[in-house]
């Protein structure tokens, strides 16, 4: 049986979005479709419509309906009356001594989350927030004191891409070929506020936008997640995402991780570890990257460098080492660069890549572990931090 004829009669609406105009930065294809079948285009001509207008906000970074030219004068009327195209607001924008910026970004509902980029030698790297605070408590992690906790939608993650592409100029020029090479913004990892994998399908959508070939178009291999361990969702990032995996793994011992990543206690280092030799065989990816916070006295020692050599055998590894950035009230010292160096040789000894991150953006409170909603103002106490980091 043949499908009905439809027309594509965009001025009788069918179903109305509820709730006043539909942003559509963060809809998927699926979804996108679906909303402009709902104002009145036809399932024929609908495939069509969401790649012209999928092109213009994605490729082109265009965010006033008029200004798309391929699209009748009437059906731009309709999508101006049913849906907008909007970023979060970049509320100050700090831009450090070394070049790192820092963006304030307000949400809906009048939250408030980082983003960061980093400009380095040859690329950009852009870090992402994914959650309005974190609700885990890395003892470790001045995010990980911020109380109120909400989850981005896909909008508000692709919408710091967009935001930071504006600040950077970088939307292609008109007639220009789709380049990503060469991109000031080239690579994207989610290491801002928040627990990437209990956002999962947000997340995930986000970065389906962002490497559709059709719009921002950076490569799977550009963009890397982030975790402390939520072991679950390791797989699902694989299956359905496809991106390098980060992990913040800080410990070789379940009585040191526990006190520092307590997710731990959920799932600890071996029930991790069984998740991470999985990964790169169901991504056909590259390494996993452990990353080792340096914390003075606390997992510093070259027998722990030692333990994690032994405990990455088999797994298709690197260990980037990060200086232990502090923040007003943080419980622990910065390992000495003596010992991180020490640390780094019994690593590269092994055969293990280790790069210790040099800390971007410090002045502007925008390395890592330092982000926190400015205007966040139920903060722990030093006494909470210290007791949840068991001192
Ligand atoms: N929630 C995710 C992603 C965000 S944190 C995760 O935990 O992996 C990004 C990285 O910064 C993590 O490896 C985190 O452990 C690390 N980090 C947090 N606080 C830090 C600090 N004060 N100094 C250095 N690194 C920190
Ligand atoms: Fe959350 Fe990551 Fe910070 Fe832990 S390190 S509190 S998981 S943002």
């Amino acid at each position: 049986m043949h499908a009905p004829v439809t027309q594509d009669v965009h001025t009788i609406p069918r179903r109305l979005p509820e709730g006043g105009p539909v942003n559509l930065v963060g809809l998927t294809r699926d979804a996108l479709r679906d909303a402009l079948v709902g104002i009145g285009v036809s399932e024929k001509q609908a495939k069509m419509r969401v790649n012209q207008v999928w092109q213009w906000v994605y490729h082109w970074g265009v965010r006033d309906f008029d200004a798309m030219t391929n699209l009748a004068k009437g059906f731009r009327a309709d999508l101006a009356e049913h849906f907008t195209i909007e970023l979060p607001e970049v509320v100050s924008r700090q831009v450090s001594s070394d070049g790192t910026r820092k963006y304030l970004v307000r949400i809906a509902g009048g939250h408030e989350v980082e983003t960061v980029y980093i400009p380095e030698e040859g690329r950009g790297t852009l870090c992402v927030s994914s959650q309005v605070g974190c609700t885990l408590t890395c003892s470790f992690c001045h995010t990980g004191t911020q109380r109120l906790v909400r989850n981005l939608t896909a909008g508000e993650i692709v919408g710091q891409v967009m935001l930071a592409r504006d600040d950077l100029g970088e939307w292609p020029e008109r007639g220009a070929a789709n380049d990503p090479t060469g991109r000031l913004l080239s690579n994207i990892v989610l290491m801002g506020m928040g627990e990437p994998l209990y956002n999962f399908e947000n997340v995930r959508d986000a970065m389906r936008i962002v490497m559709d070939g059709e719009g921002i178009a950076l490569g799977r291999r550009r963009i890397t997640l982030s975790t402390s361990g939520v072991v679950p969702e390791i797989v699902r990032t694989a299956e359905e995402i496809g991106c390098l995996l980060a992990v913040s793994f800080h410990a070789t011992t379940d009585e040191v991780r526990d006190r520092l990543v307590p997710i731990n206690k959920r799932w600890n280092i071996a029930t991790l570890l069984d998740a991470l030799r999985e990964y790169p065989k169901a991504t056909n990816s590259e390494r996993i990257t452990f990353e080792y916070v340096m914390l003075d006295g606390v997992n510093d020692s070259d027998a722990d460098a030692r333990r994690l050599v032994e405990l990455l055998d088999g797994i298709p590894a690197k260990v980037n080492l990060i200086p232990f950035n502090e923040w007003p009230g943080a419980p622990y010292r910065r390992s000495s660069n003596n010992r991180i160096r020490a640390f780094a040789t019994i690593l590269m000894q092994a055969g293990y890549a280790s790069p210790i991150r040099t800390p971007r953006g410090e002045d502007i409170m925008a390395a890592c572990g330092q982000l926190k909603s400015a205007t966040e103002r139920a903060r722990k106490s030093r006494a909470q931090i210290a007791a949840e980091a068991g001192l």
